[in-house]
């Protein structure tokens, strides 16, 4: 994502993407037919293979589009179960080897890390995605191929308040535990998936007891408890509230995009910083997906995957949440986030990060960010 051009999707490629979209849905009209009439001497199975049991932690309105066009494509329905993050993987346990679950589809490497590590996906070897996706994007492929795959990939952001913090004294993640900030820095819980894998890749660059000591820091400096989301902790900076805080980029970028005064007024008060810039880069995370361990739709749910991973989908896919694609040609056309510009971003290993979220854990406890 380094040096990302700011100029993003152009009318002839907006024009090119709804020509695609018109002949997939000619050839889906086409393929409905033959089906059609196949149908009657397939098996049962043939008609399984029809459709796909997606199990989503993302719920945006532009994914109705995004599915529907994976569906004219490939004539493949898509059965949407859409719960939070954590639910989604209580009832993938609770269902256990009976579950219909196909793809799993969930935010943030802290619980894409623990999914696969309960076992909850399977390994997937394709082509497509392996040339698509960025390998420090994707899990860690043990010669079987990755359990899951970034498809959309958002920074973790530092946040100030233009009235009383001086940018250049908040360039870089480590800055938020120096003394002079006491009473000046806000963010929500570390237990937070969010603030687990930020401090888990602070635990990957400076080990284990730096990272700890940086964490305490932190905590020292705090305005207020932690409490509320990201976009809470932004409001609470330009209130005055906080000095700094910690947010993931489409919060600040929902409410640029927001029609309403107060969060107009919101954006005018805050400035942001793309934190490390002249070390290891600003922290990236990912929205990512994968097979589930018992996908009774195997081949559908690998298409599937391999089709978010097309021009189209990655577009459409960022563009719902107003995050980056993870496949690096693919451009969105979104000029809020054009606006907050290029950075360098951190290219520590996804499943490094969510992996490290064992030891953010106990560090988050021992310091008290709670
Ligand atoms: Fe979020």
């Amino acid at each position: 994502m380094s040096k990302r051009p700011v100029n993003l999707l152009a009318a002839p490629a907006a024009a090119a993407a709804r020509r695609t979209l018109l002949s997939a849905a000619a050839i889906a009209a086409l393929v409905g037919g033959v089906s059609l009439s196949l149908a009657l001497t397939a098996p049962p199975a043939q008609a399984q293979d029809k459709v796909l049991n997606l199990y989503s932690a993302r719920h945006y309105q532009t994914d109705d589009q995004l599915y529907g066009e994976f569906t004219k494509q490939t004539g493949i329905r898509i059965n949407r179960i859409e719960a939070g993050d954590e639910a989604l993987l209580e009832r993938l346990r609770n269902e256990g080897a009976n579950s219909p679950a196909d793809v799993l589809l969930l935010v943030d490497a802290a619980r894409l890390w623990k999914a696969e590590n309960e076992g909850l996906f399977q390994p997937i070897q394709s082509k497509v995605l392996e040339e698509r996706i960025p390998a420090h994007l994707r899990s860690k492929d043990e010669g079987k191929g990755s359990n899951w795959f970034g498809f959309s990939q958002r920074a973790r952001i530092i946040v100030y308040n233009k009235a009383n913090v001086d940018p250049a004294s908040v360039q870089n993640y480590e800055d938020l535990a120096k003394p002079e900030l006491k009473g000046k820095v806000c963010t929500r819980s570390g237990a937070h998936p969010y603030m687990l894998s930020l401090i888990g890749a602070m635990t990957e660059h400076l080990g284990e007891e730096k990272a700890e000591k940086w964490a305490e820091g932190v905590v020292a400096n705090f305005a207020r408890k932690p409490r509320g989301g990201d976009t809470d902790q932004v409001r609470a900076v330009a209130a005055g509230e906080c000095g700094v805080a910690l947010s993931n980029s489409y919060y600040v970028v929902r409410l640029m995009r927001s029609d309403k005064p107060e969060d107009r007024d919101v954006v005018s008060k805050v400035g942001i910083v793309w934190p490390n810039q002249s070390g290891v880069g600003t922290h990236v995370n990912v929205s990512g997906a994968g097979v589930a361990r018992h996908a009774p739709n195997r081949d559908a749910a690998i298409k599937f995957l391999e089709y978010l991973a097309s021009d189209s989908a990655q577009a459409y896919f960022a563009n719902g949440n107003n995050e980056w694609p993870t496949v690096s040609s693919v451009k969105t056309d979104n000029p809020q986030l054009a606006e907050l510009g290029e950075f360098k971003a951190d290219t520590l290993p996804i499943g490094a990060i969510g992996a490290a979220q064992v030891t953010a854990a106990k560090i988050i406890d021992r310091v008290g960010w709670r």
